[in-house]
């Protein structure tokens, strides 16, 4: 097992009507800036019960951080922010509007110009960044649990990372109750980028951690369990908190502890989201199987134990490891997302060369936990899923 630090401070507010529960984390805050996404918090109910629990405090609203947010809303809502002195930030939505807070909180009081260049690790973040708080409307990205954001900037085509000890929400609060109204493709895809995640710390290679690796895999079980019942019976409460709690699961930080991790197939897939504006976790669905059919060879221990204790598959490794990606798209499939460019009739040639022009123009670093997949590779993956 490899070495690590385990710190996690997020103080997870699980159930239905707990969203009540808020005020009692907010002593000692006034001035609260609310961000929303496009307008579900209002038809979910969660708008209503946060302003209710917020009754008291100055409230600032600011609504339209948008899927994928982009840089020139945060910067816009960063600007809401100083001009009304806020002192905690609150986000009411999704994994979008909790990475857009996480960014505002960082940029809030930093007086260098253009904040992107923090995101870059240019400039030093501020010494005040302020708290944020999370009331989680559509389990996905995980981001309500950890430290980390990702901010598209559409005029440079860039889609860029950042994570940083003081982001970590003060809590979040899951109701999944707030989730039963999602459409089934939010569902799904929101199941699928679970899934990817989880896949994309646990499918490298083994470092001694079977603890870890029978906390990702239960997770993968749990996921291939619910999902089709969930899209079947969308009112399910029981389900959707487990969808909830899986989502969170993921990406808390319990499952890479001691782990290499790959993220290739994320990688790949924020550069077409960049460019053709898919929904993420459609991306991942494209690109997963290439991934780890280019790189079977080193993942391929992993890939045969994901075969035989999640697909209940038998076999040698190879054949097994192989049977196990064919087995996760078609998973994907029955949940309605395509993993093929035709069926998107999209051209994957023309895809492998718009996708290797704009990251050799980024300058391109080799991905996965070897990083041993160069341009060529990215090429050859996304080629082989036409
Ligand atoms: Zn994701």
């Amino acid at each position: 097992m490899n070495n690590f630090y385990s710190y996690n401070p997020v103080k997870v507010i699980f159930g239905k009507g707990m969203i009540a529960r808020m005020p009692g984390e907010l002593g000692g805050f006034e001035r609260i800036l609310l961000l929303l996404g496009q307008g579900s918090a209002r038809r979910n109910g969660a708008y209503d019960q946060a302003m209710t629990a917020l009754a008291g405090k100055t409230v600032v609203e600011f609504a339209g951080i948008e899927p994928n947010p982009e840089y020139d809303t945060c910067l816009r809502a960063v600007q809401t922010a100083r001009e009304h002195e806020v002192d905690f930030i609150l986000a009411v939505g999704g994994g979008s509007v909790a990475d857009a807070a996480k960014f505002v909180a960082l940029a809030a009081h930093f007086s260098g110009e253009d904040p992107w260049r923090l995101i870059t690790r240019e400039a030093p973040p501020p010494k005040d960044i302020l708290p944020l708080g999370c009331i989680l409307t559509l389990p996905a990205s995980g981001s309500e649990v950890n430290n980390s954001f990702i901010l598209s900037r559409r005029a440079t085509r860039s889609k860029q990372g950042f994570f940083l000890p003081a982001l970590y929400p003060r809590f979040s609060i899951l109701d999944p109750a707030t989730t039963l109204g999602l459409s089934r493709a939010q569902t799904a895809l929101g199941l699928i980028d679970t899934f990817v995640h989880v896949l994309e710390q646990y499918a490298t290679h083994d470092t001694a951690s079977p603890l870890q690796a029978r906390q990702a895999e239960a997770i993968l079980a749990t996921l291939v369990e619910i999902a089709e019942p969930l899209l079947d019976r969308p009112d399910d409460y029981d389900l959707r908190a487990t969808a909830m709690w899986c989502a969170a699961q993921a990406q808390n930080g319990t499952i890479n502890r001691g782990q290499p991790m790959d993220w290739a197939t994320h990688a790949i897939g924020h550069e077409l989201t960049v460019l053709y504006d898919l929904p993420h976790a459609q991306t991942l669905a494209l690109v997963l199987g290439g991934v780890h059919r280019h790189c079977l060879a080193g993942k391929r221990q992993r890939l045969a134990q994901f075969g035989r204790r999640v697909w209940g598959l038998a076999g040698d490794d190879a054949a097994v490891a192989a049977a196990a990606i064919d087995a996760t798209e078609a998973f994907f499939h029955r949940l309605g997302v395509a993993t093929r460019f035709s069926q998107l009739d999209m051209e994957a040639g023309k895809v492998a060369e718009e996708v290797t022009a704009l990251v050799a123009d980024k300058g391109f670093q080799p991905l996965g936990e070897r990083q041993d997949i160069d341009l060529a590779a990215v090429a050859a993956i996304l080629r082989a899923q036409a």
